[in-house]
């Protein structure tokens, strides 16, 4: 089919892409100009995340952002369709981008070598109209889910062990979250591996969880068909928002659960009204940031800071050591006091009112994500948040 463009008809590389997708447009609420103009955060470029990638190259997502910080090894191959064995050793999300883009040279993919529970602003996930997980981990989908929350996002997770495993989709304010699922026993093992962390990082290394190419796919595949329901969400397909896919591998027997929204859930603080700032999280001070603020909303306001950081540690024998880090990546080693060894303490702050001896530092040096959101407030009165879209073209330069 060729498009009238300017009044010209010629063939142009638009015409090629006709081509491309003409099979997907043959499903009548298939709109393939909107999958063009999406934006799509992959998180884990692991087992589910190649598939993820794959089909998201494949169907023509125009933008797709890919975070994963692990290196590629020998035994990702057996699951992992972008790598090669040459490809051992370099960055999963980096290798993962360029092979997105081989297969499709009409989608942009970008890599990020970051960790997603502290490293990637609100701001990031704003952008995005769907959250695609491929992880392993408790902690990380919990903070995807409060990020996504927090910015109105739709998230869908996807699980795999051996031959089976299940899909999950949380959109704000549409039955359950993340953390609404969550159980006892998960809670156990997030906060046993927290206790962890002040003990030795070494210790922390995830648990290795039996999975295969197929069971990948599979789940994959269903996460992939959620996000283009919810991509196309006028034409009013049904989702599996609040529920889960479950597949059991062994006999096939797949069934939806719907699982229950719990009102005294801490994750469901969705931020009424976000106002995009021209500010830099690189180069802003904490002082700036303060006035800025104040100015807003008067003198006495105060900037909230969506975490907790710590500012320095002392130590009996009398030794101080900057720290401006989140509390919960301190080590016992962070804390050992360089002076005599001992356990030094800490202060942390989540809050600044222009007081603070550090007030020089930029929000970069003190922990704070490029393109975060920050709140601004006066006493109890409604909270007014700030984005910092100063940095939209450093982390989206390229895609
Ligand atoms: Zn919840
Ligand atoms: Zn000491």
């Amino acid at each position: 089919m060729l498009k009238m463009e300017d009044s010209t008809i010629s063939l142009t590389s638009a015409d090629f892409e006709e081509d491309r997708y003409s099979r997907l447009r043959l499903i009548p609420w298939w709109d393939q100009e909107k999958l063009k103009n999406s934006a799509v955060m992959v998180v884990g470029a692991g087992a589910i995340g190649n598939e993820l990638i794959k089909n998201l190259a494949l169907l023509g997502i125009g933008r797709i952002f890919i975070f994963d910080m692990d290196t590629i090894e020998h035994t990702n191959l057996t699951r992992s369709v972008l790598y090669r064995a040459q490809d051992v050793g370099r960055y999963k999300a980096e290798v993962a981008a360029e092979r997105a883009m081989e297969l499709n040279p009409d989608v942009k993919a970008k890599a990020f070598v970051s960790n997603i529970i502290d490293d990637v602003g609100l701001g990031v996930f704003a952008e995005m109209d769907v959250v695609l997980g491929g992880l392993d981990n408790r902690e990380a989908r919990l903070a995807i889910n409060q990020s996504c929350y927090k910015v109105n996002r739709p998230w869908i997770d996807g699980a795999i062990e051996a031959l089976s495993g299940f899909a999950r989709v949380f959109v704000p304010g549409e039955g359950a979250c993340y953390e609404c699922t969550m159980t006892e026993a998960d809670w156990m093992m997030i906060n046993k591996r927290k206790s962890c962390a002040l003990l030795t990082q070494e210790q922390m290394a995830e648990g290795k969880t039996p999975t295969t190419p197929t069971s990948s796919s599979v789940i994959a595949g269903i996460q992939v068909q959620e996000m283009l329901k919810l991509l196309h969400k006028e034409r009013g397909l049904p989702t599996l928002a609040g529920k889960g896919f479950v597949f059991n591998g062994l006999t096939h027997d797949s069934y939806v659960v719907e699982y229950q929204r719990k009102p005294d859930c801490m994750s469901h603080d969705t931020y009424d009204v976000i106002k995009s700032m021209p500010w830099s999280v690189r180069t802003m001070t904490l002082g700036e940031l303060v006035g800025l603020v104040k100015s807003e909303q008067g003198d006495r306001a105060v900037v909230e800071l969506d975490r907790e950081i710590a500012a320095s540690a002392r130590c009996t024998c009398g030794r101080e050591k900057a720290l401006f880090l989140p509390v919960h990546k301190l080590t016992s080693d962070l804390l050992a006091c360089p002076e005599c060894g001992a356990p030094m303490i800490f202060d942390s702050f989540h809050s600044l009112n222009g007081t603070e001896y550090f007030l020089s530092k930029t929000l970069f040096e003190v922990g704070i994500p490029l393109m975060h959101v920050v709140g601004g407030r006066v006493g109890i009165e409604e909270t007014i948040y700030y984005e910092f879209d100063g940095d939209k073209e450093e982390v989206f330069r390229g895609c």
